[in-house]
This record gives C-alpha cells, sequence and structure tokens, in this order.
C-alpha cells in the first residue's frame, strides 16, 4: 500500500501523522510527503529568538529565507529518515500564499499522478474561519486530486486516477460527539503508543522551529495524549475520514472489543514520555 501526505509545511507531516506514517512503514508500505512549502518564513523561530536578543549572534542574525529554508530541508530530511518516509516531494514555494494558487495546484495533480498512492492524508480544510495556510493546502490539495481524476490521457498525456481514501488531520479531539462542530469528529484513531519514541525523535530535529526538546515532549503528551484519551490509549493521531466504508459485515475493531470503560483511566496512562525520552 501506498501512503501519501499533502501539508503546507515541512513540521506538518510530523506533527499530524509521523506516528501513524512511522507503522505504516514498519509495516512495509511506501509512505511518501508532498510539502507545499519551504515554511521559512512561517516558522524561523530560533533566529527570531536571536534577532530578538540585544547582543545576537552575527552569523544568524543575517540568515536570509534561503539559508532558514535550506537548513529547515535538512532537518526535515532527517525526521524523515527517522519515521520511514521514503520520498520527499518538496514543491519549494514561498510561504506567503494566501488564496488557492492555480500552479500549485497543478503541480500536486501532476505528483499524484505519477505516485498514485491508495491513501492520501491532509490537514482538516476548515481549521478556522479566519485565514489559515493549512486550510489553504487541503484546498488546493482537494482541488490537485479532482483534477488527476479528470485526466484524459489521450488528452492531457497523463492517466485518471482516484485515490481510495482521504484522511484529514487537525479536527480537534471530539470523543463522544461532533455537536460543536456540527456533526464532524474524528472517526478513526490510530494508536501509536509504540512508536512514540520515533515520534519524539523526528520532532527533536525541528530545532529551528523550536520544536525540539521539551517542546516535542509537551506536544506529545498533550496534543497526542488527548487524542489517545479519546482513543482509550497512551496516545493516538486522529483522523476524520473523506469517504464512506463499505463493509461485507458491520464492523467492530479490536480496540473495541476489548475496552473496558471502568479501566481505561489505566490503558491510557501506562507510559510517562518524560521519564521514557528524558532530554539529553
Ligand atoms: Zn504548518
Amino acid at each position: 500500500m501506498k501512503v501519501m501526505t499533502i501539508y503546507a509545511h515541512p513540521a506538518d507531516t510530523i506533527t499530524n501523522c509521523g506516528g501513524t506514517l512511522a507503522l505504516h512503514a514498519k509495516r512495509g508500505d511506501e509512505v511518501v510527503a508532498l510539502i507545499l512549502t519551504h515554511g521559512g518564513r512561517l516558522h524561523p523561530n530560533k533566529y527570531a529568538e536571536e534577532w530578538r536578543k540585544d547582543n545576537p549572534d552575527e552569523s544568524l542574525l543575517h540568515a536570509g529565507l534561503e539559508e532558514i529554508a535550506l537548513n529547515k530541508r535538512r532537518e526535515l530530511e532527517r525526521a524523515a529518515q527517522t519515521i520511514g518516509i521514503s520520498k520527499l516531494i518538496l514543491l519549494d514555494y514561498d510561504d506567503n500564499y494566501s488564496v488557492v494558487n492555480e500552479e500549485i495546484v497543478n503541480r500536486i495533480a501532476e505528483e499524484v499522478s505519477k505516485e498514485r498512492p491508495d491513501i492520501v492524508i491532509c490537514d482538516f480544510p476548515m481549521n478556522t474561519a479566519f485565514h489559515n495556510p493549512h486550510t489553504i493546502a487541503t484546498q488546493m490539495a482537494f482541488a490537485g486530486l479532482s483534477k488527476v481524476s479528470l485526466f484524459l490521457k489521450n488528452l492531457d498525456g497523463q492517466e485518471d486516477y482516484q485515490v481510495k481514501q482521504i484522511f484529514l488531520t487537525s479536527l480537534p479531539v471530539s470523543p463522544i460527539d461532533g455537536l460543536s462542530l456540527y456533526g464532524m469528529r474524528n472517526d478513526v484513531f490510530i494508536d501509536i503508543s509504540s512508536v512514540v519514541g520515533e515520534k519524539i525523535k523526528a520532532m527533536d530535529e525541528f530545532v529551528s522551529q523550536g520544536y525540539s526538546g521539551l517542546f516535542a515532549r509537551k506536544l506529545l503528551e498533550s496534543y497526542n495524549g488527548e487524542y489517545g484519551r479519546a482513543a482509550g490509549v497512551n496516545f493516538a493521531e486522529g483522523f476524520y475520514r473523506v469517504y464512506n466504508e463499505t463493509h461485507s459485515h458491520l464492523p467492530l475493531t479490536k480496540a473495541a472489543q476489548k475496552s473496558d470503560l471502568l479501566m481505561r483511566h489505566l490503558s491510557y496512562s501506562t507510559m510517562s514520555i518524560r521519564e521514557m525520552f528524558p532530554l539529553t
């Protein structure tokens, strides 16, 4: 099976679904990440720390967008290796887009047509009511996916292709009901407890945007810990399916069969991130 992520910035793939991707890579699935922008403008946090000091390090003070983006690319390459992402497709657009861009949509369509992934993962397309680069990235991904399905080999030289399933990330945790989100809720949770170390190690690479060290551990504990609480496991990643599923019988997952409401305080609190993965 082939899984492809489509995200706005280099770290998004890791923070949103790095654990799930690590599990797929371990199983032997092919994992490809398509990243639209270099992310240098949005996340130069470590440089900004220096810029705001009274006596900043001169070499960091004059770092340009190109240098910041290159450093971020190296961080991403190391993180991808840890997770088991076998191919990075970096479109390298500047991360200052503010509307859906036809050129980027076409690039996405081309790459999906070439890669032919079974599953695509991207951000939830209605993250906030105001401007959000992740929302626009997913709108472009959807437009690209739609375009691929309209390719005609004789006209476009590329064959039509339709992904089998799309999973969306970044929807807030809403375990019991989706009333606050007009009925939408994460409907698939992946238990990432066994690969939480890989996710932390990958996040530790993103030093330039301040995602390493304590930030990585806090994100795992809070974000994936909260998904885990909803899922009844230590750490999870949450997804929203775009297409309905067809089964031959009513599905009941192993997790549902095992679930014991009165024992959940134990099932989701047996691991301590800061004890298992201390800062070195
Ligand atoms: Zn982002």
